[in-house]
């Protein structure tokens, strides 16, 4: 048996005729299509050369050929390593040197590039419309036998989105990716009567193990979106019956007038995650909709560890209790913390990686002999055992010997009128150590930089008060939706000087 593709067929095995893929201007895909597509791609990938264990690096595309060249690599008992659209042919270089993947599938537009960076992979190519050499490489087989791996066999390198430094690969097995996968079909009710809006990207885990592998699990159907669009979501809406997003998906969705409680009477959940929903975002959509969207805390090396409850209040603000199955614990210099204190938040479970992919000083640092993982992430834990995510570690400031947690004073200033949002960011000075500086986008209107820091100084101790205000049009994300303080600290590196 293949554990996690036995697992993600279980559901469909007796409903081959059944949809698996709304795909707009385009025919329905189903479960028996989907799964012959993976076979006739996974058998193209043994004639390729991959043996079990072989990477197969992917830049491509979101289109059903895609999902196929994701199952038919894990049916053919290779490591499928999606990798980012947006990634220059000179950042793939980084990637394929350090994965050194025996296949490579990308976009016709970057073979010829791509062939001379690519170590002696086989190039193969596939489009935004599902052809190319790998489609046709595929379309000369006919059925395969899945090959035989077990629960601790790799299924996948991921690339973490590289918010904090260098994208590090995370391992994840059959196992990881198959229990995490099926118990959040369970606690989130999934069943083969849903239908959900897929419009994330598919080379990160929310898009492909929290989005695809639920929907598999469940036998459940997706409406599926090759990106955001959010004319083509509110068409979807009324015959869907749940969405995953990031939060910029709520925010953008907000914003559109055709938002409203008939449009989205038929969705039974609405779930967030990847990056922090904002209080507001939650308040809002419960006003236009009716609905409490659920949020949820994962991250690559750990696909998802927390979750609000399906039954049960879902509190703004927090990314509620640890999954079944999953221990979390918060400690500051190896001690636990009181409780309602910060700390490093550190996951147990069955979900937790095997460690980073080629590099074992990180993984020793990061991932203890007894499994907690260090998740970097700073988080509390509210008297009703709710978790907050207060911040990365790495975002910390430290300002003249004192602590500051960005989130604390990013919430305050989201609160002022006028505010739409903010990124409260360390930015180095002479004499503090670090300064905070507050990165504030207005709504509309015109901000002064006193009524930010007029308004902070009677709430706010004077080390965590922002010594400079700076507005912006809006806060540079990534495509996850995930504020890049990185590069905010690089652009006001010098304000201080
Ligand atoms: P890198 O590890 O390369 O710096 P990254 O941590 O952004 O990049 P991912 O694994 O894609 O890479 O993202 C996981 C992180 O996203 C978490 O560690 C956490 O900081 C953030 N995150 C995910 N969900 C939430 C949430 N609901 N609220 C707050 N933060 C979240
Ligand atoms: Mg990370």
């Amino acid at each position: 048996q293949n554990h996690l593709l036995s697992r993600l067929r279980a559901a469909s095995i007796a409903r081959d005729e059944a949809t698996f893929a709304q795909v707009p201007g385009r025919s329905d895909v189903s479960f028996g299509a989907l799964f012959s597509g993976a076979e006739r791609m996974a058998a193209a990938l043994v004639a390729l050369g991959v043996e079990p264990g072989d990477r197969v690096a992917v830049q491509v595309e979101k289109t059903m050929a895609a999902i196929e060249l994701y199952l038919g690599t894990v049916m053919a008992g290779g490591v499928f390593l999606p990798l980012n659209t947006a990634y220059t042919t000179a950042e793939l270089g980084y990637f394929l040197g350090d994965a050194t993947p025996r296949v490579v599938v990308c976009d016709p537009a970057r073979e010829t590039g791509i062939s001379a960076i690519a170590q002696g992979a086989r190039v193969m190519t596939l489009d935004d419309a599902g052809g190319g050499s790998m489609t046709d490489a595929a379309a000369l087989h006919d059925g395969f036998d899945p090959i035989k791996r077990k629960e601790d066999d790799l299924a996948a390198i991921l690339y973490t989105s590289g918010t904090t430094g260098r994208s590090k690969g995370a391992m994840l097995s059959h196992g990881n990716l198959a229990s995490n996968s099926e118990m959040l079909r369970d606690v989130w009710k999934f069943t083969d009567a849903d239908v959900l809006i897929h419009a994330l990207p598919i080379f990160h885990t929310h898009g492909l193990f929290v989005a695809t592998n639920v929907a598999l699990l469940a036998g459940a159907s997706v409406v599926f979106l090759a990106k955001f669009d959010a004319d083509a979501i509110l068409e979807a809406m009324p015959r869907a019956t749940s969405l995953m997003g990031v939060p910029t998906f709520y925010t953008r969705l907000l914003d559109d007038a055709r938002l409203d409680r008939n449009l989205t009477e038929k969705i039974r959940l609405f779930i967030s995650g990847s990056a922090p929903l904002l209080v507001d975002t939650h308040e809002q959509w419960e006003k236009r909709t009716g609905h409490r969207i659920l949020e949820r805390y994962g991250m690559t090396e750990t696909n998802m560890s927390m979750s609000n409850p399906y039954d049960g209040e879902r509190r703004a603000g927090t990314v509620g209790f640890p999954l079944p199955g999953v221990e979390a614990r918060i400690r500051d210099k190896g001690e636990l913390v009181a409780p309602g204190d910060i700390g490093v938040l550190e996951v147990r479970g069955p979900n937790v990686f095997q460690g980073y992919w080629q590099m074992p000083e990180k993984t020793a640092e990061e991932l203890l002999p007894d499994g907690w993982f260090i998740t970097g992430d700073l988080a509390k834990v509210d008297a009703d055992g709710y978790v907050t995510i207060v911040g990365r570690g790495k975002d910390l400031v430290i300002t003249g010997g004192f602590n500051v947690y960005p989130k604390e004073v990013e919430a305050l200033i989201d609160d002022l009128p006028g505010v739409r949002e903010s990124a409260v960011i360390g930015v180095p000075h002479s004499d503090f150590g670090e300064a905070v500086v507050a990165v504030v986008v207005a709504n509309g209107g015109v901000l002064e930089e006193t009524d930010i820091t007029g308004a902070l100084a009677e709430v706010l101790a004077r080390f965590k008060q922002p010594k400079r205000v700076i507005f912006v049009p809006e806060l540079p994300r990534n495509t996850m939706g995930k504020v890049q303080k990185k590069e905010l600290r690089e652009g006001y590196a010098n304000i201080f000087n």
